[in-house]
């Protein structure tokens, strides 16, 4: 079980979501972070801390936005770890 970042995180960049995260399991793109489903411990810590309601627990991502439980482990493949807080996109 691990937890999903969906399309509400575009263009956020808050990372306040980081900040709270036990296992450094976040990476980043230009514009959204992503959630590493083989370290996430599936604590539920983040997902509070989001003002956008950007995270959701896989097993119950919205029907529509089901798709990122994939692109989430595909994406952090090739994309850095972030590991401290950023200035917002907006
Ligand atoms: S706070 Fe939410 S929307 Fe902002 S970067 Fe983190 S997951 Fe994305
Ligand atoms: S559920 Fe816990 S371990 Fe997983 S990304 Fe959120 S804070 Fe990190």
């Amino acid at each position: 079980m691990a937890f999903v970042v969906t399309e509400a995180c575009l263009g956020c960049k808050n990372t306040v979501c980081i900040t709270v995260c036990p296992v450094d399991c976040f990476h980043e793109d230009a514009r959204s972070l992503w959630i590493d489903p083989d370290t996430c411990i599936d604590c539920g810590a983040c997902a509070p801390e989001c003002p956008v309601d950007a995270i959701f627990p896989d097993r119950s991502v919205p029907l529509q936005s089901r798709h990122y439980i994939a692109l989430n482990a595909e994406k952090v493949a090739n994309l850095p770890v972030i590991t401290e807080q950023r200035e917002p996109l907006s």
